[in-house]
């Protein structure tokens, strides 16, 4: 057992911290006024390479591990920013990588590797469907050599961000199957093709994330942009899921880190009453107790990425990290507004904007509940609770 980061590891973090430096508290709270696009800052890690990460050498990326694409989200959410912005273009391809033709993958990953296609936007939710993913109802429609897209999705981010998307769509009717997990499958869309086929409407949601209501009108995507075989998608989707949960919960360990440190620094140096505010047991204990969460919490990362890396099964431990790292950021984000008194809602501060964000990690990508719902079933074997 080692708990140490290897020199490569800890040089990776290095070096993204350089970077993020680049681009302070007045950069994200700028995007975050102007509700825009952290463009120039995507460009840069981009560029640097740091979001083909994880796509193999020989399609141009770096073929790096989910222990370390865990390191360089964590680090950009502990300097203060946000790595929802940009994480999608480095774990998506995931799908493509594991279940798509080699023709597909020659197609896209160098392409994906060098961010000429931004593959970003994962098209699952659905309004009717919610947390019950084999319940969609967009459909996908064989006709000739083409399949008809029809249907409706809900919080898709970054779709006006991105050339392509990973679109999950029904291929067989719900009432036609007898294992209800089959039915549906996985393409590549060409959202630059799509134009008066696919509507893109923003959504105005608590934070600045780009996320997006899709209303698709009879778009036609071409067959060989299937992945994998007709009706097995949810499987393909499931299969990225270990993946999206550990690196989700690296980003919520980036900002518990950022939110512990902001609080222990500030209550350092505010004086009331005579004395710093640190010194009160009501203000220091809150902020000690979320540090311990999160260094725990953190354990349970790593354990997770290293059995995902080795390819052991991690499902457990992908769930409780992503769970047990948004709560412990949760709290932190709690403790660090409190320490903050009325300068917490002050924008200038940026604990606002990093306590609304966090507050997505407890339920997106997935539940904290569907997450619980997971380890009593197929952990500790429960009955099924839905
Ligand atoms: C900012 C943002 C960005 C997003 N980006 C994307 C994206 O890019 N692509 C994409 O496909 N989706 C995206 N989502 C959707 C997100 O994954 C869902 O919102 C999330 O999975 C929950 O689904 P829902 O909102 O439909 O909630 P619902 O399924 O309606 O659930 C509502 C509440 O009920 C609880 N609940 C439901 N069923 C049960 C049960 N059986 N037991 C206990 N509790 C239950 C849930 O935990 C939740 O708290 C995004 C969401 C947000 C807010």
């Amino acid at each position: 057992m080692d708990f140490n980061l290897t020199e490569e590891q800890q040089q990776i973090r290095d070096e993204v911290r350089k970077v993020c430096r680049e681009f302070p508290d007045t950069y994200w709270r700028e995007v975050d006024k102007q509700r825009g696009y952290p463009d120039a800052f995507v460009k840069k890690l981009t560029e640097l390479g740091w979001l083909a990460a994880l796509i193999p050498e020989e399609y141009g990326g770096s073929g790096l591990g989910i222990t370390e694409g865990s390191i360089i989200l964590a680090e950009i959410n502990r300097s203060g920013g946000s790595a929802t912005a940009c994480h999608a273009q480095m774990y998506t391809m995931g799908t493509l990588l594991r279940h798509g033709s080699a023709e597909q993958k020659k197609r896209y990953l160098p392409k994906i590797a060098t961010g000429e296609l931004r593959l970003q936007a994962f098209g699952v939710t659905e309004p009717n469907a919610g947390s019950e993913t084999t319940r969609i109802e967009t459909t996908a429609t064989k006709r000739g050599d083409k399949y008809v897209i029809k249907g409706e999705k809900i919080f898709i981010s970054r779709a006006q961000e991105s050339d392509l998307m990973l679109l999950l769509a029904r291929t067989t009717p719900y009432d036609e199957l007898k294992d209800k997990t089959r039915g549906l499958s996985v393409f590549i869309v060409d959202m630059r093709n799509a134009k008066g086929k696919l509507e893109i409407k923003p959504l105005d949601i608590m934070i600045n994330h780009h996320t997006n209501a899709l209303f698709f009108d009879g778009l036609e995507v071409p067959a060989e942009n299937l992945i994998g075989e007709e009706g097995m998608g949810f499987r393909y989707i499931i299969d990225g899921w270990n993946a999206e949960r550990i690196l989700v919960a690296a980003e919520a360990i980036g900002d518990g880190r950022w939110f512990v440190e902001r609080a222990a620094n500030y209550a350092k140096e505010r004086v009331v009453f005579d004395r710093p505010i640190g010194a009160n047991q009501g203000i220091q204990f809150p902020i000690a107790q979320a540090y311990a969460r999160i260094e725990a919490a953190d354990l349970v990362r790593f354990q997770a990425a290293t059995k995902f890396d080795r390819k052991e099964r991690c499902g457990a431990e992908a769930n409780m990290a992503k769970l047990l790292a948004s709560e412990a950021a949760w709290e932190a984000a709690n403790a660090c507004l409190n320490t903050h008194g009325g300068y917490g809602f002050a924008a200038e501060y940026d604990v606002e904007r990093k306590f609304r964000e966090t507050r997505l990690l407890t339920i997106a990508p997935v539940s904290n509940n569907l997450v619980l719902a997971f380890l009593a079933q197929h952990v500790l074997g429960m009955p099924k609770s839905y």
